[in-house]
């Protein structure tokens, strides 16, 4: 039973930023010393590390892959099997919540874990990209094919609306669900993510795209430091107000897009501020992803952790923990999985084919997860066909324990020593 403030009275007592910490483990460079040949290859020194993040709901023992809980739901799997397939931690988005139950309905629920049966640590971010990117639609509404960078910022596609507006306070923005207008800022996304009741939260930051200009993305780098800076002064005062809650860390988000001095500069102002991690964030091309990562934690500082936002290709996950990522999260697993897609360490497949109709094996051979240990490929076949409702949630389970234990390797080869011969031969594997 929760604690009732009003018997106990130690439980009124405001949160502790002390009840959130990061301590480094070993790190990648010393365990696996890699080559001079390796390290060029690089761009430059590998960063990557083991470390321990330690919640009011528990550790999270890194690098770790974050199960996307988008609605306070990992889709079509029970709390009880997400805990069961090893994903140490939930995160879900405050843009949702907030149209969709309502953040005060999580409140009085007791915060996120409490609402959704979840025992283990909860991230939200901060709904800025959703309020820019399914808000303004921009894959939708701004056009995409002018990336040639000569056009002007944010080319609105023919025909389509702009549903986001940024100004110095916040951002005006319409609901996908409905349509409504409605108003995020700094402050409010501090609120809305507080009454969520996460562990980590990220700080509001505005989203550019690639096709911005180059004065752009200064202009809005600036806006998203001093965004920042607001999110860490509502960030105490709600800490300081909101008496017998856990403490909620608050993440910063770094922006830059590709620009490597204004990554820096990004990093470095926002590395000064008084935030528990960091999140990388905004557009990342596939190719530049590692350096960009890379950029940014050489300037970060290391005894915080640092999350990046939205990746779960195995190539990209390498790069990204090799280069000092600590955790990381992706709707992939278990997007692809209500289209039949399932991880095997041969590649992706699709259980959709023809060739799956008689075939008794589990979807991967040894795999250790409830699906595997339980069901056929021909079973999870027949369900996909007949549009039954369980094919997402085995096949959603075995993708979210692939990339969990993918990542769970990955650690413990950092630890033993033989990450790059484990990511050579990952890679290898599964892109033959
Ligand atoms: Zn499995």
């Amino acid at each position: 039973m929760p604690a009732n403030p009003e018997t106990n009275p130690s439980s009124a007592l405001p949160a502790k930023q002390s009840d959130f910490s990061f301590r480094v483990g070993k790190r990648l460079s010393e365990t696996c010393s890699p080559s001079p040949e390796q390290v060029a290859e690089n761009g430059g020194a590998f960063l990557g590390r083991t470390g321990t993040i330690s919640t009011p709901h528990g550790e999270i023992q890194t690098p770790a892959f974050i199960a996307v809980g988008t609605k306070a739901t990992v889709k079509a799997v029970l709390p009880e099997a997400v805990a069961d397939l090893g994903a140490q931690a939930v995160l879900a988005n405050a843009y949702h919540l907030y149209l969709q139950p309502g953040a005060d309905i999580l409140d009085e629920a007791g915060g996120l874990g409490a609402f959704m049966n979840w025992q283990g640590p909860t991230f939200t971010d901060s709904g800025g990209f959703q309020v820019m990117s399914l808000g303004s639609g921009f894959k939708k509404v701004i056009d995409m094919k002018s990336v040639d960078h000569s056009g002007p910022d944010d080319a609105v596609a023919p025909g389509k609306e702009r549903l986001a507006h940024v100004d110095e306070e916040g951002v005006w923005f319409k609901s996908h669900l409905n349509g409504d207008k409605h108003r995020f800022s700094p402050e409010i996304s501090m609120n809305v993510q507080h009454q969520i009741g996460a562990d980590i939260m990220f700080a509001f930051d505005e989203l550019t795209t690639l096709q911005n200009s180059r004065g752009y993305q200064e202009e809005s780098l600036e806006r998203t430091r001093r965004w920042a800076e607001r999110c860490i002064t509502e960030h105490f005062r709600l800490t300081g107000e909101r008496t017998g809650k856990p403490y909620q860390a608050l993440f910063g988000v770094i922006q830059g897009a590709q620009y490597e001095d204004l990554r820096r500069k990004a990093c470095r102002d926002l590395g000064a501020m008084n935030f528990d991690g960091f999140g990388i964030g905004g557009a990342l091309e596939k190719e530049n992803l590692g350096t960009i990562v890379r950029w940014c934690n050489e300037e970060l500082p290391e005894d915080k952790p640092r999350h990046l936002l939205g990746i779960s290709e195995p190539d990209d996950i390498f790069t990204a923990i090799e280069n000092g990522a600590d955790t990381f999260d992706c709707v992939s697993p278990t997007r692809v999985a209500r289209n039949s897609a399932f991880y095997h360490p041969d590649g992706r497949f699709n259980l959709s084919g023809a060739k799956y109709k008689r075939d008794f094996g589990p979807l991967q051979e040894g795999c250790d997860c409830y699906a595997c240990q339980n069901y056929s490929r021909a079973y999870i076949h027949h369900l996909f066909k007949s549009k039954e409702m369980l094919s997402a949630t085995l096949i959603s389970i075995h993708n979210e324990r692939f990339v969990v234990k993918m990542v769970d390797d990955a650690r413990l080869a950092i630890e033993d020593g033989s990450f790059f011969e484990f990511k050579a031969e990952t890679l290898r594997r599964y892109y033959s």
